[in-house]
């Protein structure tokens, strides 16, 4: 009965997660979301194209087994994993547009963590003996941990004597995937948190690795927000679409939210929005000067989704296919993951030379490509182009991440941004929110 009121601003992982914590603990929950969809970043999005009304994500996201907190959140609200994703062991496979297949790494599944990513890297095709020996030296590097002083990633490799094209094949496609940052600004510290979480050696289980890739069957709403969503109603917890939070105002031993409905007042915030919505937020609250401060010196990366729909009947060699040499990076085949029969998506992550075409030349200059590797590929049908100019903050060495609490007493900031291990990544946006939770329960219990 005198649980706190808390309002949870943004309804993308964090701040679903944050209200899902704090439902699961009794606490009455109100969510606003600014837009008509609830999953921020990650959620899917339907689109008109040919005429036709398309459900699209917003991003193809892929989801690791390390990211244990999310799988975890997602297994307590009864999602079913099996039902969800296409888990998939470890597998980067590079194929050139001459058809070749220039880079093959595969981890073997039947190893404990890390020797099935180890003994993958020295049977790995595409690298010299020596080229292979001095990744796993890295890796092993790697798993010895921390190092003393973040810099770029690019020195580091440098320092440790990674081939031009070790860069090329492994670390930069790996940095890209991971952290949507370029290997020449990329932190090297979170670099090696995501890759020691991926392959740790928690539990030997040849099922479940976290290594492994988790690919999605569903679109993601249908995965993420919109379960945690009826989760969150189902034990009482309110959601309100389309209500953006137009200012929040200190007021007495509370906060006072304004939407387009008037003010409501709550004891405690969550304030759960991408950093570049923060400001708008706490600008006029003296006492996050500093995170408004270290979120204004961001920089950002985008990612660009590339939807190419070929008749239904075409098919990809795999689910998942590296591209080399092409301006695309990552080539999902649709119809094998979610039954969008046809629908391919490419992804093109961080800043790059594509930024200066339009949407249609590079819809154009993906589908030669395309046709170059593979000849058989017949013309697509329409493309539809998502380009997310700040999709996360470029993850540099050294970057300032606000903390979960803050100076303000019962005002909280969850989002990937504050997940100070991680890129914006889920798992990184989860980890906040429900860290953004358990400061509340754990002050108000
Ligand atoms: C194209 C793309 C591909 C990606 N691929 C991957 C991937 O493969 N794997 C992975 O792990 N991660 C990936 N990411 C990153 C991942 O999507 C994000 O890190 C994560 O979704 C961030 O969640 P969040 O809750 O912190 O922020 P957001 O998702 O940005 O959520 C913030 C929410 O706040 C709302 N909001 C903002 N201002 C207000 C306001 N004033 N009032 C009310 N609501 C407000 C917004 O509408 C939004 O819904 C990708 C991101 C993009 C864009």
């Amino acid at each position: 009965m005198n649980k706190p009121h808390i309002a949870v601003i943004g309804g993308g992982c964090a701040g679903l997660s944050a209200a899902a914590t704090l439902v699961d603990r009794g606490y009455q929950v109100t969510l606003f979301e600014s837009s008509a969809q609830l999953g921020g970043r990650a959620r899917t999005v339907p689109l008109a194209n040919n005429s036709l009304m398309h459900l699209l994500d917003n991003g193809q996201h892929i989801l690791l087994g390390a990211y244990r907190e999310t799988l975890a959140l997602l297994d307590k609200i009864g999602v079913d994993e099996k039902q969800v994703f296409l888990r998939h062991p470890l597998q980067i496979k590079l194929q050139s547009t001459s058809g070749k297949t220039v880079f093959s790494l595969k981890s073997i599944p039947c190893l404990p963590a890390p020797f099935d990513v180890l003994m993958g890297l020295l049977s790995c095709k595409g690298l010299s003996f020596s080229e292979r020996i001095s990744a796993i030296k890295l890796m092993a590097r790697i798993r010895r941990g921390k190092i003393s002083q973040d810099k770029s990633l690019e020195g580091f490799l440098l320092e440790h004597k990674q081939s031009a094209k070790l860069n090329q094949m492994l670390w930069e496609p790996l940095c890209l995937a991971a952290l949507n940052t370029p290997i020449a600004i990329a932190s090297t510290v979170t670099f090696f948190n995501v890759l020691n979480d991926s392959f740790s050696s928690t539990r030997f289980s040849q099922q479940n690795k976290t290594s492994d890739f988790l690919l999605p069957k569903l679109d993601l709403s249908q995965i993420i927000a919109q379960p945690l969503a009826r989760y969150i109603q189902s034990k009482g917890g309110v959601i309100k679409r389309n209500r953006r939070i137009r200012s929040l105002v200190m007021d007495g031993n509370g906060f006072n939210l304004e939407t387009r409905d008037g003010q409501s007042f709550f004891s405690h915030i969550i304030i759960a929005v991408a950093p570049t919505n923060l400001g708008q937020l706490i600008d006029k609250i003296p006492k996050l000067n500093n995170a408004l401060l270290a979120t204004k010196s961001y920089l950002y990366q985008p990612i660009y989704t590339i939807y190419l729909q070929y008749p239904a009947e075409t098919k990809m060699p795999s689910a998942m296919i590296g591209l080399s040499d092409s301006l695309g990076q990552w080539l999902f085949d649709r119809g094998q993951l979610c039954n969008q029969h046809g629908l391919m998506a490419v992804i093109i992550s961080a800043a790059g030379r594509h930024q200066l075409l339009s949407h249609d030349a590079l819809a154009l200059k993906l589908t030669e490509e395309i046709k170059q590797a593979f000849p058989d590929m017949p013309k697509p049908l329409w493309h539809q182009v998502i380009a997310e100019k700040r999709a996360t903050f470029s993850c540099m060495p050294n970057l300032p991440r606000p903390h979960n609490k803050t100076l303000q007493e019962n005002l909280y900031l969850a989002g990937d941004y504050t997940y100070a291990d991680y890129p914006a990544t889920i798992e990184g946006a989860v980890r906040s929110g429900i860290a953004c939770a358990n400061l509340i329960v754990g002050h108000s219990d």
